[in-house]
């Protein structure tokens, strides 16, 4: 089962900005169709401020 959104607070490890972005915990790729780009989005937040990118 995919997980819902969730919203998480992000501290960016690079210039220590700190924002709310959101995640999916859990995506289920076979069930749910969801493309690469998607995927990538959901898995990682990039910081407004320096445009670091962050695994999540
Ligand atoms: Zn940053």
């Amino acid at each position: 089962m995919t997980s819902p959104v969730e919203r998480i607070f992000v501290e960016c490890p690079k210039c220590g900005h700190a924002f709310i972005d959101w995640c999916r915990p859990s995506i289920n790729t076979e069930l749910d169709d969801f493309d690469e780009d998607y995927i990538r989005e959901a898995m990682t937040a990039t910081c407004p401020k320096c445009g670091h990118v962050i695994e999540l």
